[in-house]
């Protein structure tokens, strides 16, 4: 018996992607990577092949994958170059893989992440939009398959580290009466109303506590990421909309809080450092080492809380809303969402524009009732046309 883990890392370039593969670099007895994947940075995923050695390198782009395999082959190194949508799957279903870490940002990390589910992996799950857009499909392909799931999001991170280690989806059951799901409020949490039609890109980017992509970082700013995880939280925990409460949390030290029939509330602290959840999935149910500095509770001194106003983050109220409708209305909601925040990086659109234009969607396009993931295809895709609709007028 070997407790060597290995590994599939979806998404390697990405703030994840590294901070995943400064864990495992900590821990080379543990942990070997399998494959590693792109969408274009041929530079950086190269010299992740030469520190990691892995023996599959997978990128979207042509031209890209191009680049890297003459790379590989002038550096003599043992890593076979794939390029394409169906070699994602592929290096998400090898036999030799232990453990997919699924962390492509948005839809576009949706099949990998299935096909890593149908096949058994272990699944590290940071990729929130597949929850969002086909959180029924995956998880019944989790249940079917037998597949370990584990949330990389820190927030469902803390709340898996605070329920019981028995849960097995029942809240009443288990004696939860509430999930508590903390939140920063992002950069815009105290902006004068009249100053957000004006915001630049740089400044959505610019999160107080976190260092992220720039695709969540725009949907921390306008609180869309809080409301994707709320759908996030309801699948992986079975939870209902009424019993995920978000608790504005401006220093992002509780990652978040499991509240019990008994008066308990049982939160998970640390310093917002995502190599923590990371380190947590990698070796559960086991601790590692992960990098990250110890709390020093006498410097945080305080800790503070509100309710959200979802008059100043409609988006928050929208992906209730979505929740709530069911079928595909998530579905619209992500992938309408997308494309505001790629407008909106492009400058095409204001930042108050993100949530006229999904509300616009949403009231556009009818939800209809998912029997296939082809019903999730067809809601993605007429939402993204709608989307582009409203962004040219
Ligand atoms: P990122 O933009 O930094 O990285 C995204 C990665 O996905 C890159 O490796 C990129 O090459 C790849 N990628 C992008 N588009 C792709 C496509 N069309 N096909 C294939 N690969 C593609 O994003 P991130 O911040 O690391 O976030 C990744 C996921 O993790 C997101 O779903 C995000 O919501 C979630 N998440 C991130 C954080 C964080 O701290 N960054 C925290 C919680 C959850
Ligand atoms: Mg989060």
């Amino acid at each position: 018996m070997t407790n060597l883990t290995r590994l599939t890392v979806l998404g390697s370039t990405g703030s994840i992607g590294k901070s995943t593969l400064d864990v495992v670099s900590r821990h080379p007895d543990k942990y070997r990577v399998i494959a590693l994947t792109a969408q274009q940075q041929d530079g950086l995923l190269f010299e992740q092949c030469q520190r990691f050695q892995p023996r599959y390198a997978v990128l979207l782009d042509e031209a890209a994958s191009e680049r890297l395999s003459k790379r590989i082959a002038a550096a003599g190194l043992d890593t076979e170059v794939l390029c394409g949508v169906e070699a994602l799957e592929r290096v998400s279903t090898l036999p030799e893989v232990d453990a997919v870490m699924a962390a492509i940002v948005g839809a576009a990390g949706m099949q990998s992440t299935l096909a890593a589910a149908h096949a058994g992996k272990k699944i590290l799950l940071a990729n929130k939009e597949t929850l969002v857009l086909a959180g029924h499909l995956f998880m019944e392909a989790v249940h079917r398959s037998g597949s370990v799931l584990l949330p990389i999001d820190s927030e469902h991170n803390a709340i898996f580290q605070a329920l019981p280690r028995s849960y097995a989806g029942d809240m009443k059951q288990s004696g939860v009466s509430r999930i508590l799901l903390t939140a920063s409020g992002g950069p815009f949490r105290n902006t004068p109303l009249s100053d957000l039609q004006n915001v630049t890109p740089e400044q959505a980017c610019a999160h107080p506590n976190w260092s992220m992509g720039r695709k969540i970082s725009v949907d921390s700013a306008s609180m869309m990421n809080k409301g994707l995880e709320v759908i996030e939280a309801h699948w992986l925990f079975n939870a209902a909309a009424d019993d995920i409460q978000v608790v504005v949390h401006p220093q992002s030290v509780i990652h978040s809080m499991v509240q019990y029939v008994d008066g308990s509330v049982l939160a998970q602290l640390g310093n917002p450092d995502m190599r923590t959840p990371i380190a947590f999935a990698l070796a559960y149910p086991e601790r590692i080492e992960a990098g990250v500095a110890p709390l020093d509770l006498f410097q945080v001194a305080r800790l503070d809380f509100t309710p959200p106003d979802f008059a100043r983050f409609p988006c928050l109220a929208l992906a209730y809303q979505a929740l709530r409708a069911g079928g595909t209305a998530p579905a619209l909601l992500n992938a309408a969402n997308e494309e505001a925040v790629a407008a909106f990086l492009e400058r095409r659109i204001s930042f108050l524009d993100i949530a006229r234009l999904i509300e616009a969607v949403l009231g556009k396009i009818a939800s209809v009732e998912i029997e296939a993931l082809q019903d999730l295809l067809d809601a993605d895709a007429s939402a993204r046309a709608a989307a582009r609709e409203w962004i040219a007028q």
